[in-house]
């Protein structure tokens, strides 16, 4: 387990700093993430680490930017450490989809496809469990 896990999922509060995946219903602890990727030289200090739940950062993989539809521009993901969450992002509870309110959010939600059907289905299941938002 990455060293830093311990106080990476306390600072995030055992959720996915991407889709806020409660890490409590999972049976296996989610994963440290680099914001900037290794691969771009991102370094291992808290700063560029997120907790990210599996699907998020498989997702997410190297990347750090995604091209939204709506400005029709290049648009840097979401970075947990810089940016607010709710700023960004919203949940339709009857639905459990997410939408990006802003350009970060949006290219952020369509990269890391938030919204695929078995993401949906999870979330529903976590709003149910009132474990979600
Ligand atoms: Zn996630």
């Amino acid at each position: 387990m990455n060293p830093h896990y311990e106080f990476v999922a306390e600072r995030a509060e055992h959720r996915c700093e991407y889709c806020r995946a409660p890490e409590r219903v999972f049976n296996f602890p989610f994963e440290v993430e680099h914001i900037m990727p290794r691969a771009l030289a991102g370094e291992s200090e808290l700063q560029n680490l997120a907790l990210a739940c599996r699907a998020c950062n498989l997702r997410k993989s190297i990347r750090v930017a995604g091209f939204d539809d709506v400005t029709q521009a290049e648009i840097r993901l979401f970075n947990p450490r810089q940016d607010d969450w709710a700023a960004n992002f919203q949940v339709e509870l009857a639905t459990g989809e997410v939408t990006g309110v802003t350009p970060i959010g949006r290219v952020t939600v369509k990269l890391l496809q938030m919204n695929a059907p078995a993401q949906l289905a999870a979330r529903l299941q976590w709003i149910q469990w009132q474990s979600f938002p």
